[in-house]
């Protein structure tokens, strides 16, 4: 104790004040008398006193009456009092207690009694000072904390929520009792079996606290995150008598990305699964930035956090305002996606020009460090008008970016339910395509490859079709990106070159200059043996490498160019060929041209289509050729179609040419033919087209090169 305790002593005879207040002082208590109730009383509303000895008997106003004033005022526990009886009356000390005294001492007073009563009275007084101090203590800390605490009595099966516990959920102190199932209740479905578990797991021992986090149900009907931490109390035999912790509100933490300050993709779930709660009306936008990895691998370490920082804070810049009370967000929903939530927009239309505003933003280049990195980003749009199934707007977002990515880079599409049916047509493309191998489904045909200057057929080139169960012909462009997609390429790949080479080792048999030029994807230029299997190739078919050539179209080499250049350069030193396909329709970067070992470009189909006519067309085919020229590599152009076409090219010094002007794609049995008899006579006009399946669109056109060439040299020639 720290003071010395103070004593009240109340008696009418001032002897006995006199005896009993000096013995107490002695003993180190702070005395302080009254001789009578009125006075008592008068002096304890003025100050603190720890104890008061009550004479039972006094004029006036007696013992027990003064004490019935007391406890009016004062508890047994805050203010003791100890009654001073005469000896036997016993019904007097009854009474006494009834009314509120701690306890009684007898007069005449026995000292010591007397003295060990007052000291216990005023143990048991401090003590419980100190329970209450706690205890209030314990109010003030839970008001003034941030946290919500818990406490739960595992024996009378009751919890404690404090008052900030009940805030955070946005309840009054009287919306929630003291029942579990106000917490557990709140948790939501998806998180609850395991913080139950958690919680279970700790009451029976397995972990030494509690530590957990999960979504609670505000008020308002969203949900929250929640951290919670707490640990048990046991008693001897480990049983958990109580269990106390905090609750923290963690939602910011939880929900904001930290790279970009932009809400994450937890916060989007949220907000799509109150919206689909509510029947609200909503628009989504998923914009998923191209070729990310590459920009990626070209900036400084760490580089790369900045340009998304910066992006995100050009998208936020670009937002605008929305019209018609449409609000829109930005959220970071993946490491190189974000979204934009348009809360009640009313149809794809707003979000459509959105897209363009955002996709028109990114064009401007992003300085980081000192370097400009351009970007361009699909976007992916999906619009709820308030009655689809929860994870519409997500999913169809998806699958909208999905098909926007399909074609190649900047593209924006709207979900459309076909495009459910076109994934479905997909899966069934790619089941069908994985038995059509071993279903030997697959048919190699040729197109003619032209010396213009002669006229003669020196090559051709292997051109896969499928015959697919209940559709015919399918022409590759249907299924090679799906075969690339799978994998399925590789053992593609793998059939059209062997089979090309055994046709054409058969061919040089009776016509010995010809050569066949075979189309080789990125995914196989990725296989490290496809140079030991072409080497197979060649020589279980007996084929002199320099009658193969292989086809690479420019965007396989942009994707890894240091293990191309090493697959290529072996592939040359075997002695094959190599030819750059759809040349201008890529990258066209003339580094690929200089630095890889092709030996012929091809020029692509979009370039000649439009000759002679288009003057632009024109200027690049005229360009491209003296390129080829001054880098003494071979010229071919690809998609004649017309006699006009054929004689410009020829007279601009291009040296092959394939197109359906000559022939479109033929089965082997019908090349053998158009060798044996080139160029065609007038009376195969049009039939140059093979009968069953090809379904090349060539219908229209004046086919064959009658007037062009010199027919018999050209026979002559090819058979030679
Ligand atoms: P590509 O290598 O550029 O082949 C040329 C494409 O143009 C062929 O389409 C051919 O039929 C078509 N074509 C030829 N002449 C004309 C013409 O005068 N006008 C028009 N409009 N088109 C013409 P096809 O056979 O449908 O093949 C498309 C693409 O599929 C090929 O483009 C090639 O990239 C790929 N491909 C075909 N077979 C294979 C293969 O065995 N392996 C790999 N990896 N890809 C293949
Ligand atoms: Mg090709
Ligand atoms: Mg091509």
């Amino acid at each position: 104790m720290a003071l010395p305790a103070r004593l009240l002593l109340v008696d009418d005879e001032e002897s006995n004040r006199d005896l009993f207040g000096r013995r107490l002082l002695r003993l180190g208590y702070q005395v302080e008398m009254a001789e009578n109730g009125y006075q008592a009383l008068e002096m304890l509303h003025s100050r603190p006193y720890d104890l008061v000895l009550l004479d039972h008997m006094m004029p006036g106003i007696n013992g027990l009456e003064v004490l019935r004033l007391i406890r009016e005022k004062w508890s047994a526990s805050v203010l003791p009092v100890i009654m001073v009886t005469a000896i036997g009356e016993s019904a007097n000390v009854v009474c006494t207690l009834r009314l509120g005294a701690n306890d009684y001492v007898t007069k005449p007073v026995d000292f010591p009694i007397a003295m060990a009563r007052i000291e216990t009275q005023l143990q048991l007084a401090f003590a419980d000072r100190e329970v209450r101090r706690a205890h209030d203590f314990y109010q003030l800390a839970l008001r003034a904390s941030e946290e919500g605490l818990w406490d739960w009595d595992f024996v009378a099966g009751k919890l404690y929520y404090s008052g900030r516990w009940k805030c955070m959920l946005g309840l009054s102190d009287d919306e929630v009792s003291g029942s579990p199932e106000e917490w557990f209740g709140r948790i939501h479905p998806d998180d609850r079996a395991r913080v139950s578990a958690q919680v279970q797991a700790h009451v029976e021992g397995h972990t030494t606290s509690l530590a957990t986090e999960y979504r609670m149900r505000h008020k308002d009907g969203r949900y929250r995150w929640m951290e919670n931490r707490g640990s048990a109390s046991r008693d001897a035999t480990g049983q958990v008598i109580r269990m106390a912790g905090y609750q923290s509100d963690i939602t910011a933490r939880k929900t904001i990305d930290p790279v970009t300050a932009l809400p994450n993709r937890t916060w989007l779930d949220q907000e799509l699964g109150a919206i689909a709660a509510e029947g609200r009306r909503a628009a989504l936008l998923l914009l998923d930035l191209d070729f990310f990895d590459r920009i990626e691998e070209s900036l400084p370490s760490g580089g790369a956090i900045g340009f998304v920082a910066a992006v995100a804070a050009r998208l936020r810049d670009s937002l605008g305002a929305m019209p018609g009370g449409v609000t829109a967000v930005v959220v970071r929903s993946g490491e190189h996606q974000f979204g934009v939530l348009l809360r009640d927009a009313s149809g794809p239309g707003e979000a459509r020009q959105l897209a363009d505003r955002l996709q028109a933003a990114l064009r401007a280049p992003f300085l980081i460090g000192e370097e400009p990195v351009f970007v361009t980003a699909c976007v992916g749009i999906a619009v709820s008008y308030g009655d689809e199934p929860g994870d519409h707007l997500l999913r169809g977002a998806n699958e909208a970016l999905r098909h926007a990515r399909e074609p190649g880079a900047g593209r924006c599409e709207v979900f459309q339910n076909t495009m459910r049916q076109q994934d479905l047509a997909e899966l069934r493309l790619e089941n069908d395509l994985r038995h059509a191998l071993e279903r030997s489904e697959f048919v190699v045909y040729y197109q003619p490859k032209v010396d213009l200057a002669s006229g003669r057929i020196v090559g051709f080139e292997a051109l896969v079709r499928w015959n697919r169960p209940g559709y015919g012909l399918v022409q590759p462009n249907d299924f090679i990106l799906t075969a690339e997609r799978t994998g399925m390429i590789v053992p593609l790949g793998r059939y059209v070159l062997e089979r090309a080479c055994r046709d054409t080792a058969e061919l040089r048999r009776s016509f010995p200059g010809v050569g066949v030029s075979v189309n080789v994807s990125g995914r196989q230029l990725a296989e490290p043996d496809l140079v030991d299997h072409v080497r197979e190739c060649l020589d279980s078919a007996g084929l002199e490498p320099s009658a193969l050539r292989l086809e690479i179209t420019e965007t396989f080499l942009v994707e890894d160019p240091e293990k191309a250049f090493g697959m290529l350069s072996r592939l040359r030193g075997m002695g094959v060929g190599l030819k750059l396909d759809d040349f201008g329709s890529g990258y066209s970067s003339l580094n690929y041209l200089q630095r890889f070992p092709f030996d012929t470009l091809k020029v692509d189909r979009s370039f000649v289509s439009h000759l002679p006519e288009s003057h632009e067309s024109a200027e690049i085919v005229r360009a491209v050729t003296g390129l080829a020229r001054s880098l003494n590599m071979h010229m071919v152009a690809e998609g004649i179609e017309t006699q006009a076409q054929a004689e410009w090219l020829r007279d601009l010094g291009c040296h092959y040419g394939q197109g359906y002007w000559f022939s479109p794609p033929v089965e082997l049995a019908r090349l053998r033919e158009l060798l044996e008899r080139w160029p065609p006579t007038p009376m195969m006009h049009p039939p140059t087209r093979p009968e069953i399946g090809d379904s090349s669109p060539s219908d229209h056109l004046p086919n064959g090169c009658p007037d062009l060439f010199d027919g018999e040299a050209c026979c002559r020639a090819a058979k030679e």
